[in-house]
């Protein structure tokens, strides 16, 4: 039997050292991809490979965490890019950069009337959440356990599943967070009708309820479930954000929003629509959208009594070099469907072979997925509704089947959130499903499943 740790550290003595350098001056953990002890370093990425700093190449799963779903550095994009950088970096001013890419937002989700662009996906969260709480004049925002709408102080929540679902209680992700920014946040239990009865008893105090359409930590389309919260939060005159971060241009071209045929009040993109640099935008009806435009005097201090303005602003945001990424990535989305089609049959392929071995070798994990998006979960028990079925009891097998995987070339992170894109080709897809099989069989044969 191999000892597999110390295979991978004689692969990547570069990666080891440059992981001691990173440690001296960054007090950040790049992404952890396994415990190794040290995480590989990349120095390049084409297509559906990455290169580590040894010359190791893998397939990548990781795909910058879902930006990439036309590969690694694709042509169509970096060309755009390159013409872009010419003209110059990023002005502060007007350009005529920015239009293009909303107008192909707005065509591709009916419902969606106007946009505004930042960076980041936890940026867009946090100035949707602004605007509701602004039109409805109400403060409190609903959130899903097990969902992930970035990093900003209202969202960090996690659920304490030894609270009852249908009166969940949470903690804050981590220190530093006042509980005050807290206050107004109401965690509502995912895929349980439990969370209606709370959006209804809450109506004249909740501005807004946040959803993943699909969520990154438990992979189900669950339309159902999203079509009747949607009507729920109508009744209940909340309004309905459809987080679609991940999702947008990635189940569908239309995201979520097409592939469920639901239209929320907002939506939130980031990922793919930037091409694979930072875009992030709000989207949603224009009578909402509208407070943004009214900034400029919110900063001067000429505000007009009675007309609702929201603050939302950022030094980079729309800049004509990310906006030329955007739009090459999402107009060559436009006029490739196929690629869709493509992902889907690929994805499913993928998480129904590994389910199928693992139901035939007995083996306790099961590949949650949505088309091109994958959560593997190593646990004991039956299907995963939510987080409160969720069981890490199995950390060591987890740890020890990534380090096989990625001995076999396969790079998932430590997140354990995969994707494909439409560079991995079907043999790329193989060899995935193949590299899966074996990491469980050596797993066991350490003796951990
Ligand atoms: N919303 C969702 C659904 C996400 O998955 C993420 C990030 O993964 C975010 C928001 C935050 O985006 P960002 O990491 O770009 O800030």
């Amino acid at each position: 039997m191999i000892d597999i740790r110390a295979e991978l550290e004689a692969k990547t003595p570069g990666s080891k050292q440059a992981h001691e350098r990173a440690n001296r001056v960054l007090s950040q953990i790049v992404v952890g991809t396994v415990d190794m002890p040290h995480p590989v370093y990349i120095r390049e990425a084409k297509g559906s490979r990455v290169t580590d700093v040894d010359g190791n190449e893998y397939i990548d799963l990781t795909m910058g965490f879902g930006p990439h779903i036309l590969g690694h550095a694709p042509d169509v994009v970096t060309h755009a890019l390159k013409g872009a950088v010419d003209r110059g970096l990023q002005w502060g001013l007007h350009s005529p950069y920015q239009d293009p890419l909303a107008e192909l937002m707005i065509e591709a989700v009916p419902g969606t009337e106007k946009v505004v662009f930042c960076n980041v996906g936890t940026e867009a969260t946090m100035y949707a959440i602004r605007a509701a709480r602004g039109f409805t004049g109400k403060d409190k925002i609903g959130v899903f356990d097990g969902g992930y709408h970035g990093a900003h102080d209202y969202v960090l929540v996690a659920a304490d599943t030894t609270s009852p679902q249908e009166a969940p209680t949470f903690r804050p992700m981590g220190d530093g967070i006042p509980a005050l920014t807290q206050a107004n946040t109401i965690l509502l239990p995912y895929r349980n009708e439990a969370a209606f009865d709370i959006i209804r008893r809450h109506r004249d105090e909740l501005a807004v309820v946040l959803i993943e359409p699909v969520q990154s930590s438990n992979p189900h389309m669950d339309g159902d479930f999203l079509h009747g919260l949607r009507e729920v939060c109508r009744e209940s005159g909340v309004l309905f954000l459809m987080d679609e971060v991940i999702t947008g241009f990635r189940l569908a071209y239309g995201g979520a929003q097409e592939f469920f045929d639901i239209s929320p009040d907002l939506a939130t993109y980031g990922k793919i629509v930037g091409g694979g640099t930072a875009v992030a935008a709000i989207t949603g009806r224009a009578e909402i959208m509208d407070q943004f435009t009214r900034q400029l005097e919110i900063y001067m201090g000429r505000e007009t009594p009675g007309v609702a303005s929201t603050f939302a602003a950022g030094s980079f945001n729309g800049n004509p070099m990310n906006m030329a990424a955007g739009y090459a990535a999402i107009s060559h989305l436009r006029d490739h469907p196929e690629i869709y089609k493509y992902l889907a049959e690929q994805g499913t392929r993928l998480a129904s072979e590994v389910n199928r071995f693992c139901m035939a070798e007995e083996i306790p994990a099961q590949m949650l997925s949505a088309l091109s998006m994958f959560h593997l979960r190593i646990q004991p028990g039956g299907p995963i509704r939510n987080s409160w079925d969720f069981d890490d009891s199995m950390k060591q097998t987890n740890d020890s089947f990534y380090m096989h995987l990625l001995n076999h070339g396969v790079v998932v992170p430590g997140s354990h959130l995969a994707f494909i894109s439409a560079a991995h080709t079907p043999e790329d897809v193989d060899y995935v499903i193949e590299a899966f099989k074996q990491s469980f069989l050596e797993v066991r044969a350490e003796g951990l499943l």
